[in-house]
């Protein structure tokens, strides 16, 4: 049920699991009755199974070719993917850097996939692409630099 509006999908969200967990079969736990089902329909589920796997696969290629296509927008130069530091070229180290920092906080405004976001409002800037060693020492010298400013100075006489 995709929802525009955060708020409203997240109201929805909390009482979808309140009205789940009042059901008679969650109550009771429903782990006998589900393999219940199994044993009755083994070669069904093994479809089921099978088929979830075929999405799982299809999915995956999918949110590849979308960070191969935000990474080579984001690259310089543009066009191939490459780390901005040190000229990692491998897609699957490489990662979508906020420049300012503040990540996690778009994330959880944003509520949804950085990548799919990034192409929706069509490449803004304040991105990067660095790889997992470059953000991270990163965010580690970005650590630092914020305890540095919010130390008190030592002043020397
Ligand atoms: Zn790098």
């Amino acid at each position: 049920m995709p929802h525009s509006d955060l708020e409203v999908k997240r109201a929805y969200m909390r009482a979808y699991r309140k009205d789940y967990d009042q059901r008679d079969y969650v109550k009771q736990g429903n782990q006998e009755k589900r393999r219940l089902y199994y044993l009755g329909n083994k070669e069904k589920e093994a479809n089921r199974m099978k088929n979830c796997r075929a999405k799982t696969l299809a999915q995956r290629e999918r949110v590849y070719l979308i960070k191969a296509r935000v990474l080579a927008n984001y690259s310089n130069p543009a066009g191939v993917a490459i780390c901005n530091n040190c000229g990692e070229k491998d897609l699957e180290v490489l990662c979508l850097d906020h420049i300012n920092g503040e990540g996690t906080q778009q994330r959880k405004a944003i509520g949804c996939n950085t990548y799919d976001w990034v192409i929706k409002n069509e490449f803004p800037g304040g991105y990067q692409v660095l790889c997992y060693n470059c953000n991270i020492k990163k965010r580690g010298l970005d650590s630092l630099r914020k305890q540095a400013k919010n130390s008190p100075r030592i002043v020397r006489g």
